[in-house]
C-alpha cells in the first residue's frame, strides 16, 4: 500500500472586509481536513456548493496554501517547502476542472497544448514528445489528425478527454478533479468518467473527485469524504457509506439522489434551508438549524469526528439515530 497523498487537519481560513472602517471577519472555507489516500485509488468528496470541496481542491493542488495543517505529497511536507520544491510537487499533482474549454488555450493546436507540460518538465526531444503526444491521444480515444486542431472544433466531451490528456502527459501521483462531468451531456458523462477510470487503472494515479453528484461518484469512489460548511462531517469506504449512512446530512444527500430502484420503505427526506453563511456560522454542529435530530447539545457543542461501524462521523447522536 502506497500513501500518495496525506492531509492533517487542513484549515484554510481568508480575511474578509466587513466594510470601511469595520474591520476584518474570518470566513473559514475549509476546517480540520484529514485523510490519506492511496495511489490507484479514488477519494470522492461530495455536499453542497459552498461546503468546501473546491478550496480543498486548491489546497490539494498547490494553488492555494493551507492556512494550517498539514499537506504530504508523496511523503514530502508541502507546507513549508521551497519555491524549487513546490514546482518539482506541482508536477505531481494535477487538475482538471469542471470546464474544459476554460482550461485550454484557443489559440493554440491541441498537440502543442499537449506536448507543453513536457517541454517545461522534461528534456525530451521535440519528436520524442510528439510520441509521446501521440500515444496519449490514442489512449484518451482521440485521432492522429486531432494534433492540428483548435479546441473550438472538438465537443464538450472531447475537450475534456483533451484536457484529461494534458493533466496525464506528466503521468501525475494524484489527480484532482473538480466536477470533470457536470458541464457535460448526461449521454458523454459516462464516457467520460469510463476515461477516468481507465487511465487511473493504467497509471495507478490516485484520484480526488469532487462532485455534488452522488450517482457519479457511487460509480467511481473508493472511500467518500461528506464535507458540510467546510467541516467533515462522514468519511468511510463508499459501500459502507451508501448502504448505512450514518450521519444525519449525508442520509439527506444520499435521499436525494434519483435511484432507478427507488426503496418505497424509504421516505425521501427533505432538506430544508439553505447553507448558513459561513462568515457566520452556527454554534455547535454546523448542521443543527437544518436537522430534524437536533437537540440542545447540538447547538451548544461541536461534534468530533469519531470512529464508528468502520467509518468516522461527526454527530452526537448517530447511535440513537441509526439504533
Ligand atoms: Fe443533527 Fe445534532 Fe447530529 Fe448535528 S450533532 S447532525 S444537529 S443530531
Amino acid at each position: 500500500m502506497t500513501i500518495v497523498l496525506t492531509a492533517r487537519d487542513l484549515t484554510r481560513h481568508y480575511q474578509v472586509s466587513r466594510g470601511l472602517f469595520k474591520g476584518y471577519a474570518t470566513l473559514r472555507a475549509l476546517n480540520g481536513v484529514s485523510f490519506e489516500l492511496e495511489a490507484g485509488k479514488t477519494l470522492a468528496v461530495v455536499g453542497e456548493s459552498g461546503c468546501g470541496k473546491s478550496t480543498l481542491a486548491r489546497a490539494l493542488t498547490l494553488i492555494e496554501q493551507p492556512t494550517s495543517g498539514s499537506l504530504k505529497i508523496a511523503g514530502q511536507e508541502v507546507t513549508g517547502a521551497s519555491k524549487a520544491e513546490r514546482q518539482q510537487l506541482r508536477r505531481d499533482v494535477q487538475m482538471v476542472f469542471q470546464s474544459p474549454y476554460a482550461s485550454l488555450n484557443p489559440r493554440q493546436k491541441i498537440g502543442d497544448q499537449l506536448a507543453e507540460p513536457l517541454l517545461i518538465n522534461t528534456p525530451l526531444s521535440r519528436a520524442e514528445r510528439r510520441e509521446k503526444v501521440q500515444l496519449m491521444m490514442q489512449q484518451v480515444g482521440l485521432r492522429p489528425e486531432h494534433y492540428q486542431r483548435y479546441p473550438h472544433m472538438f465537443s464538450g466531451g472531447q475537450r475534456q478527454r483533451i484536457a484529461l490528456a494534458r493533466a496525464m502527459m506528466l503521468q501525475p501521483k494524484v489527480l484532482v478533479a473538480d466536477e470533470p462531468t457536470s458541464a457535460l451531456d448526461v449521454s458523454i458523462q459516462a464516457q467520460v468518467l469510463n476515461l477516468f477510470m481507465d487511465l487511473q487503472a493504467e497509471f495507478n494515479t490516485a484520484y480526488v473527485f469532487i462532485s455534488h453528484n452522488l450517482a457519479v461518484v457511487r460509480h467511481v469512489a473508493d472511500q467518500v469524504l461528506v464535507m458540510y460548511l467546510g467541516q467533515p462531517v462522514e468519511m468511510g469506504p463508499k459501500e459502507l457509506i451508501y448502504s448505512r449512512p450514518l450521519h444525519p446530512y449525508t442520509q439527506a444527500l444520499l435521499s436525494a439522489t434519483p435511484s432507478i430502484h427507488p426503496d418505497p420503505s424509504k421516505p425521501k427526506i427533505q432538506l430544508h434551508g439553505e447553507l448558513p453563511n459561513p462568515l457566520h456560522p452556527p454554534t455547535g454542529c454546523a448542521f443543527h438549524q437544518r436537522c430534524r435530530h437536533a437537540t440542545p447539545l447540538c447547538s451548544q457543542q461541536t461534534p468530533l469526528l469519531r470512529l464508528l461501524e468502520a467509518r468516522q462521523v461527526a454527530c452526537h447522536h448517530a447511535e440513537q439515530i441509526n439504533a
